[in-house]
């Protein structure tokens, strides 16, 4: 028997004006993943039909699993629209599973199929009944759901309902950057950005010599994993050596976390512009270390007027690492190279940094200058799912 994946869109049905954009972001996204594999993709109102070669559907689930926008997805059986074909089909289907109890559920959308659903309910649940052995109906609780849609040239059955990753298709929203640092939070910042549909690229600072070039490779690493729910993310690495020694040199130690930020943050404002993107991601987390109390935060986020997103602001840290081994960057994250933030961190951070005292320091130094050739100077390399990696100078 063939077989098509009905994938159903949830969250997305309720999109009333927007739902065909959103259903043909999805469908390109879906399109893009599976441009290796033999398949045809048709849609209506509430779903899309992949019909697929047999031997890549475990291939095809795995894919499908990761793309943003499939609520839910079933594995049907293709069977003429017959009552006979039909009964021998789920017969056939049944024979190679146990189960004790079960339930028929039958939708017709052909009208001119000859029996009603609520009839052709009770046909097919006699004849599982007469045909296999001790069996019985339950209609709360059933082990196996027998599904059964009746359409006009070609019916589908199937018993299992698949969860799919959920959110809106990326690339619904327009694009967003997300600050992505080596650690355990921001990969998992972005994997939920992305679920909303914005379409991530990824900015990082570093601070050669002080910081390594493996921990460049290990950030392109979590980008490597990120795109496996998108098709590529720019990756824009920042030389961020020289503001860091300026503010080091110039600002008390106990500020140089905050000050660091707020420049790391103005850079992200003239990224944004220079890159149309709308939003500023990052992995911060209420209360978690001294730059993110909600004062520290203040005072940072105040340098820039462009919406920052902080999708694990109210996570635990243990809820955060959950979904980081779920997408797998955890092992990545906890690999031990320094990031530029933990070079410099002073003995003992300010808690509740005060925005004058940072304006004054801020003054000791032409930042401006330095943030315009940081900017100026960013590398950016492509990741792309299908592609190695990709300088562009
Ligand atoms: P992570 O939050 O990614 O686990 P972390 O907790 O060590 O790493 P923090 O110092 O708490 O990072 O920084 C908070 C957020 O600021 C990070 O989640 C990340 O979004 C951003 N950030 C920090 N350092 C960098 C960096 N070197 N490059 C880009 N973004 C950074
Ligand atoms: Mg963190």
């Amino acid at each position: 028997m063939n077989r098509v994946i009905l994938i159903r869109y949830g969250e997305l049905s309720t999109k009333k004006g927007n739902r065909n954009f959103f259903v043909k972001t999805l469908t390109k996204n879906i399109e893009h993943k599976l441009k290796n594999y033999s398949v045809k993709i048709q849609k209506d109102l509430g779903r899309m039909y992949i019909y697929f070669e047999d031997k890549d559907l475990d291939d095809i689930t795995n894919i499908l699993k990761n793309i943003f926008g499939i609520q839910m997805y079933h594995v049907a059986y293709i069977v003429n629209t017959n009552s006979d074909d039909i009964t021998k089909s789920v017969l056939s289907i049944l024979s190679s599973i146990s189960f004790k109890t079960f339930k028929v559920e039958v939708k017709r959308s052909f009208k001119g199929f000859e029996y009603d659903s609520p009839t052709f309910c009770k046909v097919l649940g006699s004849a599982i009944l007469r045909n296999v052995k001790d069996i019985k109906v339950d209609v709360h609780n059933p082990e196996i759901l027998v599904n059964v849609e009746i359409r006009e040239n070609e019916s589908f059955i199937y018993l299992n309902s698949f969860k799919g990753a959920g959110g809106y298709p990326v690339g619904s929203q327009p694009r967003g950057l997300l600050m992505l640092s080596g650690g355990i939070d921001s990969p998992v910042a972005g994997y939920l950005a992305m679920k909303r549909g914005i379409k991530v690229d990824c900015v990082y600072f570093e601070a050669i010599p002080h910081t390594s070039l493996e921990a460049r490779e290990k950030v392109v690493s979590l980008v490597k994993k990120l795109v496996n729910y998108t098709d590529n993310i720019n990756l824009h690495i920042v030389n961020f050596t020289k503001i860091q020694e300026a503010i080091y040199r110039e600002c008390d130690h106990d500020y140089v976390i905050t000050i660091m930020r707020r420049m790391m943050y103005r850079i992200m404002d003239m990224l944004c512009e220079k890159l149309n993107s709308y939003v500023i991601i990052n992995g911060e987390s209420i209360g978690q270390v001294a730059s993110q109390t909600l004062v520290s935060m203040n005072t940072i986020n105040s340098v820039t007027n462009i919406p920052v997103v902080r999708p694990v602001a109210c996570l635990d840290k243990l809820e955060i690492i959950d979904i980081a081994k779920k997408i797998d960057t955890y092992d990545i994250s906890i690999l031990p190279y320094e990031d530029c933030c933990t070079v410099f961190v002073p003995k003992h951070p300010v808690i509740n940094p005060d925005k004058l005292k940072c304006e004054v320091m801020e003054q000791k130094f032409d930042y401006n200058t330095m943030l315009k050739e940081t900017v100026d100077n960013v590398l950016t390399i492509r990741v792309s799912d299908y592609e190695d990696v990709n300088e562009l100078l």
